[in-house]
């Protein structure tokens, strides 16, 4: 382990502890991201922990759609998933473990004290912290109490954050916190502390508003005798108008990229870039992302989530995908077809070739699956429509003679080969003294009832002779009709 970040315990453990209140988020994403790929850069292990002790607020589903979230993105991890709800034991016997050494004190003050309290202080222009009434107190166990934390720290708690530098604290702000509230649940920072404790956490690498518990989780750690594991704090994620990113800026959860026919590479391209870089590259594989990942890297600003660029990535990505690995993406975004094409395609039959080819064709032209699914239809069913931008762009009967034409000239064609059909095409513009445009747009609205489209011999050989020239009868047809 040579890297200069590596400073915290041997070997790297690093986790990602979602609280499950909702979606898994770009921010939450991330940081799961950015543990998975120190996880595996370090040869270290990546560790799932839900944080559900707010029996309330965490529901099965959002457990479900944070799992569902990570499995899409392909951020594997190598132990758990750790419930603290099933960990409530473990905590009450650290919080006696504290109360006896002196760490943690009994406190029966009320609610209603508290804030009188609270509001003396601040009339007398003292911060509003605890003061400490029960330290000594020895409150019985058989009254209704919570357990605090005796903070006896003076001066400063020093962050010395991976990515931001040292972060220094006064100690004495920090409060004699609640461990245990009077329902014998942990708060987070008490839970977390011993989590990552028990759990071994060389590094805690997580969103930048934890910041403010790192300090009081550090006088933790100090008062259970356990070692510090490094910390590095991850800037927020804004929007395009630099407020903290939210449902204002579009979809925030990741699954919902997922239902719009995002790419998980492409999503795991672009999230690794809110925050990190590698010189100028913008483009990884999974293999150069743990190849090249750390945390020397990752920036102390908060950055910006563009929605544009995404998109440009996904385009990216389906570009430069295999026509076999799109399809089995592609299946959930294509439509029910009335009369396939190529039966059994969606089965991996023998449709599944022609589909792949179709795939292959159209998927630099579109940026998501969603627009490659809707794209693909005339290719996989016979009753496809005819998009209405094609009249609007001169789709009418005035293109029957030319159609009647072209299905004279295609109907000789003996060998369906890209050089065959652009040689009867070539001649047929010559001598007809048109420009290609009058024929191939005509024709690519019969073929496939859209303005665009992948090159017109392509699309001939994708629908094969037969289909082809049924197409533009049946264009004929529909054109006098419309008229
Ligand atoms: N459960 C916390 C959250 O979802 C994260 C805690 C941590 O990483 O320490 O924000």
């Amino acid at each position: 382990m040579t890297s200069p970040t590596l400073s915290g315990k041997n070997p790297v453990r690093v986790r990602f502890a979602p609280s499950p209140t909702g979606a898994l988020h770009l921010g939450g994403a991330r940081t799961a991201l950015f543990n998975y790929l120190f996880a595996r850069h370090h040869g270290g292990e990546f560790v799932l922990r839900v944080e559900d002790t707010d029996r309330e607020r965490s529901t099965e589903e959002s457990v479900s759609g944070i799992f569902d979230g990570m499995n899409w993105l392909g951020l594997e991890w190598d132990s758990g998933p750790f419930y603290q709800s099933q960990r409530m034991e473990r905590y009450l016997e650290a919080a006696r473990t504290l109360l006896s050494s002196g760490h943690a004190y009994r406190c029966d003050c009320s609610p209603d004290d508290l804030e009188a309290r609270r509001k003396e202080a601040m009339a007398a222009g003292l911060p509003p912290r605890y003061d400490g009434r029960c330290r000594n107190r020895n409150v019985p166990a058989d009254r209704p109490h919570v357990i605090r934390f005796h903070n006896t720290r003076k001066g400063d708690v020093v962050v010395s954050d991976l990515i931001r530098g040292n972060v220094t604290f006064d100690a004495e702000v920090l409060d004699d916190l609640v461990l245990v509230r009077s329902d014998r649940t942990p708060t987070y920072n008490f839970a977390v502390v011993i989590d990552d404790a028990d759990m071994n956490i060389s590094h805690v690498i997580r969103g930048d508003d934890h910041i403010n518990n790192t300090p009081r989780q550090i006088l933790l750690f100090e008062a259970l005798g356990v070692s510090l594991p490094a910390f590095a704090h991850i800037p927020m994620i804004h929007g395009t108008d630099r407020t903290k990113l939210s449902k204002r800026h579009g979809a925030t959860s990741v699954t919902a990229y997922r239902d719009m026919g995002y790419l998980p590479d492409a999503m795991v391209n672009y999230i690794v870039r809110l925050g990190w870089s590698h010189k100028d590259q913008e483009i990884f594989s999974r293999a150069e992302l743990i190849e090249f990942f750390d945390l020397d890297h990752v920036g102390s600003s908060p950055s910006i989530f563009n929605p544009e660029k995404l998109l440009w990535l996904n385009a990216h990505y389906m570009k430069t995908s295999r026509g076999t690995d799109l399809l089995p993406q592609l299946l959930p975004f294509l439509p029910e077809e009335k009369d396939p094409l190529y039966p059994g395609s969606k089965d991996s039959g023998p449709g599944a070739e022609h589909l792949i080819r179709a795939i292959d064709e159209w998927k630099g032209r579109t940026r998501t699956l969603l627009e490659l699914g809707e794209s693909l239809q005339p290719f996989l069913d016979r009753h496809f429509a005819y998009s209405p931008e094609l009249a609007k762009k001169g789709f009418t009967a005035e293109n029957i003679p030319v159609l009647r034409e072209v299905y004279r000239r295609l109907e000789a064609v003996e060998l369906w080969d890209h050089d065959h059909l652009s040689e009867a095409l070539k001649s047929l513009v010559q001598e007809l003294s048109l420009k290609l445009g009058q024929v191939a747009s005509p024709l690519r609205g019969a073929l496939t009832g859209q303005t665009v489209s992948p090159g017109i011999h392509e699309v001939m050989i994708l629908l094969g002779k037969q289909e082809s020239l049924s197409r533009i009868n049946r264009a004929i047809e529909h054109l006098g009709e419309t008229s």
